[in-house]
């Protein structure tokens, strides 16, 4: 029986009752967080802390138990036995349940707290040879910097890729590349490193951050600019960046073959590093 954690318990998940008056269910009014375990350890778990806590005040939800975060996945990954594998641990909090109305709850209501954790088999094929991704108007709103639950934009473009036999959706605002539905882009031109910068259109990845940094300490020529999608001819390499699946290059975009077609040198390297860190997590 899967254990998850629902409002300062851990029950069996079957057990968890979530109103109908939910403001998630009802408006997607909530944020979430997805951390993942290395047989031994959260990787950056302080950061995945700080954005839950910016995206809970960004959407003035005010959610108590924050900072008990971290003991409430290790929890979950001791209680459904994953301690020995990859594992995912997922948290969605809530503004609450109360009868629906546009303007927030009055007297304010408890939030909803959810959360859960699953083992999973890493895409290592990825990895190595890369993946073909499509490239889209950027259909989402203007504060994609908050890890909102609210993602259709996200599971609609995701499913339209998947279709279409490609494995990540790229969106594009104004000419821009902003990011992926699920994942932030970096290019590599002449030796530069560019990914979008900080901005109210896209999330600060956890990777991207830690990507960056990894980037820098390598020596890497690093631009935080956006690309334009009409500069697409001159990348020589690409990849995307997620929690769940590392780095995983990016051998076509939108039609187009980028560089040989192949994971690049600046991309292994990353790549690489980034795995001696994770590396580095398992007891
Ligand atoms: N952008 C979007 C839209 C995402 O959903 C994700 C995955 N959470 C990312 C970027 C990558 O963020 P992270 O590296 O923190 O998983």
């Amino acid at each position: 029986m899967e254990t998850a954690y629902f409002n300062g318990k851990l029950l069996p998940k079957d057990e968890i009752k979530i109103s109908p008056d939910d403001r998630g269910f009802l408006f997607a009014d909530g944020v979430y967080e997805v951390v993942r375990w290395y047989e031994g350890s959260f990787y950056d778990m302080n950061s995945h802390c700080i954005r839950l806590k910016r995206s809970l005040r960004e959407l003035r939800i005010n959610w108590a138990d924050a900072d008990l975060f971290p003991s409430v996945a290790n929890d979950l990954i001791k209680y459904n036995k994953l301690e020995d594998q990859p594992a995912m641990v997922y948290l969605q909090v809530t503004r609450g349940a109360a009868r629906r109305s546009h303007s927030f709850p009055s007297p304010e209501v408890p939030p909803t707290a959810y959360a859960c954790a699953w083992g999973f088999v890493p895409d290592s094929r990825s990895k190595e040879t890369g993946i073909k991704v499509m490239l889209k108007e950027d259909i989402r709103w203007s504060r994609c910097d908050i890890k909102s639950v609210a993602l259709l934009p996200n599971t609609l473009s995701f499913q339209e890729a998947s279709e279409n036999g490609l494995k990540e959706c790229i969106f594009v605002r104004n000419g821009l590349i902003t990011e992926g539905s699920h994942s932030n882009i970096f290019f590599v031109i002449d030796g530069t490193l560019f990914t979008h910068p900080e901005s109210d259109h896209v999330l600060s990845g956890i990777t991207r951050k830690n990507v960056l940094r990894i980037a820098q300490e390598s020596g890497i020529k690093i631009r935080e600019e956006a690309l334009q999608e009409n500069r697409i001819r001159f990348i020589q390499e690409a990849f995307i960046t997620n929690t769940s699946a590392e780095v995983i290059p990016v051998t076509e975009l939108g039609g187009n073959t980028l560089g040989e077609g192949v994971r690049g040198p600046v991309t292994r390297l990353i790549s690489d590093k980034f795995d001696a860190e994770t590396r580095v997590l398992k007891g």
